[in-house]
C-alpha cells in the first residue's frame, strides 16, 4: 500500500483517487477550492455531458491532439466502463442525441456528489481549501508536496506518489489556473504552449456587431487558411458583438491554426439549395412583390436583422426595384448568400474557452501509465496534459480515463 496525493478535486483527480483507492492504496485528494469539482459544475450549462456513449475508435477520432497517447487510457477506462461506474454508484443517466451522456437529473451537482460520495466510501482523505504551492522531488524520485491551508500556513506531505490533476488555464476562475504547468515545467517536463480551444472566433468585419443576438440553425460553416478547408459541418451559430459563437464556431476553433494565417469563415445561410435553386427561389419572390425595392424584398429568405446587411454586401442598391435587378446583380447576390465571408482577427480568451489547448508534453508520460518520464512517482491526468477534444463529453472522457489510468498505475 502506498500513500498517493492527487493535486486537483476536478474530474480527472477525483477518479484518480477512486480508482487508487480500490486499489488499496492510502489516498488523499488536495484541492484549493472550497468545494469540489468546481469545473465540472459549470459542464454542458450545468447539466454536465458526463460523456459520449461510443466505442474508443469514435473517442480516437474526436480527440484533436495527440489522440493516439490515449489508447491505453481509453482501452482501460471507456466510456462504458464510466457508464456501468455512475450507474454502480447510484447515479442514474441518460443517452441523448449524438450520443451524449447526461445524468437524468440535469444536474451536475449529482455528478459531483456521486463521484465525491465514492470516495468517502472508499476512505479518501479530502482536503479542501489546500493549495499544492510545489511538488517535491529528491534525486529523480517524487516524495510529496509542499501545501498552503486556508490560513496560509505551509507544510509539505510526504508521498509515495503524487498526481497533478490540476486541468488546464480556462475558466481560470474555477481553480484551473496552470499550477500542474508550472510543477511540471520546472521538473524539467516540456510544457507545450497553451491556447483557448472551444472558444468563439473575434472577426474582422464590423456586420457581425449588427446582427449581434441572431442565431442561425441548418447553416453550413466552413473554414479554410487559403485554398486549404480546415473544417465543414452542418449546424447552428450566433452573432455575437465581438464575431461569432454557437456549437459549430466552437468546433471550427479546434482547426485553428495561428494568429499570423489568414484564416476565413464562410457561411453558406442556404445550404439545402444549389446556387441554381436559390436563384429561382429569389426570382420567384421578386416576382410576388414586382413593384417593391429591393431592401423589402428578402423577408422571405433571411431573418430580418441580416436583410441591411445582406443588401449593403451585395452592392444592389436598397431602394431599386426588384424588377430592375439585373441578371448580374442576382448571380452576385446568389454567390453571396451561399458564402459569406468573415476574416478571423484572434481567438476569445482563455476566460471563454471550454478547453486548453496544449500542456505538459505526452513526450515526457508513459501513455501505458500516466507516470513521468522524468521523475519517478510522479503522475499526470486530465486537462493539464496536451490532450483537447471536441465537444459531446469527449474532453471529461479524457479526464475519467487518465485519472483511473493513473489511478491503477502507481506500484
Ligand atoms: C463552461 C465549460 C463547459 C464544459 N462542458 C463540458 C461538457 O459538457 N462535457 C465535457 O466533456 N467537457 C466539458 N468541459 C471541459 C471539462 O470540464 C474539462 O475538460 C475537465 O473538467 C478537465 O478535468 P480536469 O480534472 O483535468 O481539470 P478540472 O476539472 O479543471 O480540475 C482541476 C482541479 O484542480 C484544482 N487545482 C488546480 N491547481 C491546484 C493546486 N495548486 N492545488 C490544489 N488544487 C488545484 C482546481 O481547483 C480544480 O478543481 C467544459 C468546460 C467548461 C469550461
Amino acid at each position: 500500500m502506498s500513500e498517493i496525493m492527487i493535486i486537483g478535486g476536478g474530474a480527472a483527480g477525483m477518479m484518480c483517487a477512486i480508482a487508487a483507492a480500490d486499489a488499496g492504496h492510502q489516498v488523499t485528494l488536495l484541492e484549493k477550492n472550497e468545494k469540489l469539482g468546481k469545473k465540472v459544475f459549470i459542464t454542458g450549462k450545468g447539466r454536465c455531458n458526463i460523456t459520449n456513449d461510443s466505442d474508443v475508435e469514435n473517442l480516437l477520432q474526436h480527440t484533436m491532439r495527440n489522440p493516439r497517447f490515449l489508447y491505453s487510457a481509453f482501452y482501460t477506462f471507456d466510456s462504458s466502463r464510466m457508464m456501468e461506474f455512475l450507474t454502480e454508484e447510484g447515479l442514474k443517466i441518460k443517452t441523448e442525441r449524438g450520443n451524449r451522456v447526461f445524468p437524468q437529473s440535469d444536474h451536475s451537482s449529482d455528478v459531483i456528489r456521486t463521484l465525491e460520495r465514492a470516495m468517502k466510501k472508499r476512505g479518501v482523505t479530502i482536503c479542501l481549501n489546500t493549495t499544492v504551492t510545489d511538488i517535491l522531488v529528491t534525486d529523480g524520485q517524487c516524495r510529496g508536496v509542499e501545501v498552503k491551508d486556508a490560513s496560509g500556513r505551509k507544510k509539505e506531505l510526504v508521498a509515495d506518489a503524487v498526481v497533478t490533476a490540476t486541468g488546464g488555464v480556462s475558466y481560470a476562475s474555477t481553480g484551473s489556473t496552470g499550477d500542474g504547468l508550472r510543477f511540471a515545467g520546472k521538473l524539467g517536463h516540456k510544457v507545450t504552449d497553451v491556447m483557448p480551444s472551444l472558444v468563439p472566433f473575434e472577426i474582422r468585419e464590423d456586420f457581425c456587431r449588427q446582427m449581434q443576438g441572431l442565431s442561425l440553425k441548418n447553416v453550413s460553416l466552413k473554414l479554410t487558411k487559403g485554398r486549404k478547408i480546415l473544417y465543414e459541418e452542418l449546424g447552428e451559430m450566433i452573432f455575437t458583438h465581438f464575431g461569432i459563437s454557437g456549437p459549430l464556431v466552437l468546433t471550427a476553433s479546434c482547426y485553428y491554426t495561428k494568429p499570423e494565417d489568414d484564416l476565413t469563415v464562410h457561411l453558406d445561410l442556404k445550404p439545402a439549395l444549389s446556387e441554381k435553386q436559390l436563384d429561382e427561389r429569389i426570382l420567384r419572390d421578386f416576382g410576388a412583390n414586382k413593384n417593391s425595392y429591393f431592401k423589402n424584398s428578402l423577408n422571405k429568405l433571411l431573418p430580418s436583422k441580416m436583410i441591411p446587411v445582406i443588401v449593403e454586401l451585395s452592392g444592389i442598391a436598397p431602394d431599386k426595384p426588384v424588377n430592375e435587378v439585373t441578371k448580374e446583380e442576382r448571380r452576385k447576390l446568389v454567390a453571396l448568400l451561399k458564402n459569406v465571408e468573415m476574416h478571423i482577427s484572434g481567438l476569445r480568451g482563455f476566460s471563454e474557452a471550454i478547453v486548453t489547448r496544449g500542456g505538459v508534453s505526452v513526450k515526457d508520460v508513459d501513455p501505458g501509465t500516466m507516470e513521468s518520464k522524468k521523475v519517478r512517482g510522479l503522475y499526470f491526468a486530465g486537462e493539464v496534459l496536451d490532450l483537447d477534444a471536441v465537444t459531446g463529453g469527449y474532453n471529461l472522457q479524457i479526464a475519467w480515463s487518465t485519472g483511473y489510468l493513473a489511478g491503477i498505475s502507481i506500484q
